[in-house]
């Protein structure tokens, strides 16, 4: 993966945990290995020691065949000797390709890492899906004022807003931007 991602270069991670600002960290781009990258993330911007490994099996076509991957982070109290296990079974896993091209699941996954020993809490499906919307991005832009709004519509003609979590585009044209300009004006 290296390869790809290089060595030069920030990792940015935004959290949007729906507050009014996002969460924001970053760290400086080390290995060009996300897992380290990652790591070094969890450690130095959220404070948490941390291992990662992830995985992703590609297919000639550059298709997807797996992909997945863990974070495992240290809950306060945990004993020397839980750490210590903890610390040999992630040195000692074979590497998350290879795992999940043998059909391993992420609860088989989990269970090398920390023994059978685990309860499961919760289970959810990861997906790609951003909470960006039309609304969204109407209320954002209410927010810019009167005045810029003014020559936005002045200027431009319409706008043109881009999501950076999922680069999905929103026009807005003149009546719109006349709307959003008047309710500016009434807030
Ligand atoms: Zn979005």
């Amino acid at each position: 993966m290296a390869g790809a991602v290089g060595r030069n270069g920030y990792l940015h991670v935004i959290k949007d945990l729906g507050m009014r600002e996002p969460y924001r960290g970053s760290v400086p781009i080390i290995s060009g290995e996300l897992a380290e990258d990652f790591t070094l993330y969890f450690a130095e911007s959220e404070q948490t020691p941390s291992a990662v490994g992830l995985g992703v099996l590609v297919n000639t076509d550059d298709s997807v065949i797996h992909a997945g991957g863990f974070i495992v982070q240290i809950m306060p109290g945990m004993s020397d000797s839980q750490l210590d296990r903890l610390e040999r079974a992630v040195a000692s896993m074979p590497h998350v390709t290879a795992l999940l091209d043998q059909g391993e699941t992420a609860e088989g996954i989990l269970k090398f890492l920390v023994g059978e020993d685990v309860t499961i809490h919760q289970t959810v499906e990861p997906i790609f899906k951003c909470m960006c919307s039309r609304e969204r991005v109407e209320r954002t832009l209410v927010t810019i004022g009167t005045a810029d709004l003014r020559s936005l519509i002045d200027e431009d003609g319409q706008a043109e807003v881009h999501c950076h979590f999922c680069n999905e585009k929103y026009v807005f044209e003149r009546e719109e931007l006349e709307a959003i300009h008047n309710r500016a004006t009434r807030d």
